[in-house]
């Protein structure tokens, strides 16, 4: 069935005005301002109102089985359920273990991104987890993501931070040399994402390892690193190097020593850092916990995906130019995930558009051509969560 949406102001990210889009078999067919062009006979036509049309959010780390477990065994999240990212437009997310990945593994990892895909969402995963050696499928971190097809990459491997094996450099290295040479065997991403935690030394290993290795600085992808001022400067650096490196939209305390992530992505582009290699993520699924000094937790919140929508809108509402700051949410995260017909409203791509309404809310959602918000209504839930809406009515 052909589909054309008429009358989007289209932002690619980059402005391209008023535009019609077809869309059939999951994919844009065409994006053009010939609405003559575009047209189809039988075609179901929705007309956009000349809203601005954006690619879905692309987010890089979620907890898609629910993370947690850091303060026993109650603690362990619950998987995140399907409408939770389509609502907050999230239309791909990349799966990932943390601290807990001993009674969490790469099996159920890969069985709750699976379920995501049947639901409709576009789903990947991470090897690994916070430790060292990694939690693996195949027993290989270099076999898991050139065999499995949702594995693109290891992580989160946790660097700076009580909860890390305290890996070595040349740990960092040996596993890095094995997502790199996966990643060029398989054509996907074959990164390390790295969890940064609070620790001093900061991304000291990574800069060792880049110092004496051949490796790209690409291979080193760094998380959270909006958590603690100092990190964020050592991040601006290492993007310089050649790294993407990714902020967190997790919630910031006014006195808390971080940088909410709308201030975070300002301050990356107002610093001239290259454009491309900046990227949001959510954390979602993931336990946000506070520590006290003897690594017990006093507090803690769970991530979620509408952290995006939220930072995106106080972007704008800050001043801040959609074309310039939507690449870290879409285009700049398919780049380092090598997701190539992801994050961009083009021809050939994977339909999958977000609606953004005058108060800069979300009011569509696509994925691959099927509509799962629509008018501000969630229009698809995920297996089990149907079930509770059904008891719910
Ligand atoms: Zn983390």
């Amino acid at each position: 069935m052909l589909e054309v949406l008429t009358n989007a102001r289209v932002f690619a990210p980059e402005d391209l005005g008023v535009c019609h889009l077809r869309i059939g078999g999951g994919r844009i067919l065409s994006v053009s301002q010939d609405s003559e062009a575009v047209s189809a006979p039988h075609a179901i036509v929705t007309d956009i109102g000349g809203r601005r049309l954006i690619p879905g959010f692309i987010d890089g780390h979620v907890h898609v089985t629910g993370g947690g477990g850091e303060a026993g065994f109650k603690s362990r999240v619950p998987p995140v359920p399907l409408s939770s990212f389509t609502s907050a437009g999230v239309t791909s997310v990349v799966g990932v273990l943390g601290t807990d990945d001993t009674t969490r593994d790469t099996r159920g990892l890969l069985a709750q991104t699976r379920a995501l895909r049947e639901e409709g969402l576009g789903a990947w995963c991470h090897t690994g987890g916070y430790h060292v050696p990694p939690v693996t499928f195949t027993g290989s971190v270099r076999d898991d993501i050139v065999y499995l097809d949702p594995v693109i990459g290891i992580g989160e491997l946790a660097l700076s931070d009580h909860r890390s094996s305290q890996p070595t450099r040349d740990e960092l290295l040996r596993i890095a040399s094995d997502a790199h040479v996966a990643g060029m065997i398989s054509g996907k991403a074959g990164i390390v994402h790295l969890h940064l935690g609070d620790g001093e030394r900061g991304l000291d290993l990574v800069r060792q390892a880049l110092a004496l290795s051949e490796l790209p600085a690409r291979v080193f992808n760094p998380t959270h690193i909006n958590r603690q001022k100092a990190l964020f400067d050592e991040a601006l650096a290492l993007a310089w190097e050649g790294s993407t490196v990714d902020i967190t939209a997790y919630p910031v305390a006014d006195d808390d020593d971080a940088w909410p992530a709308d201030v975070a992505l300002l301050k990356y582009l107002e610093s001239g850092a290259p454009t491309d290699r900046i990227t949001i993520s959510s954390d979602g699924g993931g336990c946000l916990p506070v520590f006290n000094e003897q690594g017990e937790i006093t507090e803690m919140d769970i991530g979620q995906a509408a952290s995006l929508p939220l930072t995106l809108k106080n972007l704008l509402a800050a001043g801040a130019a959609l074309e310039q700051v939507l690449p870290a949410f879409t285009t700049n995260v398919a780049n380092i995930l090598r997701l190539h017909d992801r994050g961009r409203i083009k021809t050939g791509n994977v339909a999958d558009v977000v609606v953004l309404d005058d108060n800069d809310d979300i009011c569509d959602v696509m994925i691959a051509g099927i509509w799962h918000v629509k008018d501000g209504r969630q229009q698809i839930f995920g297996q089990f969560e149907e079930q509770s809406r059904a008891a719910a009515e």
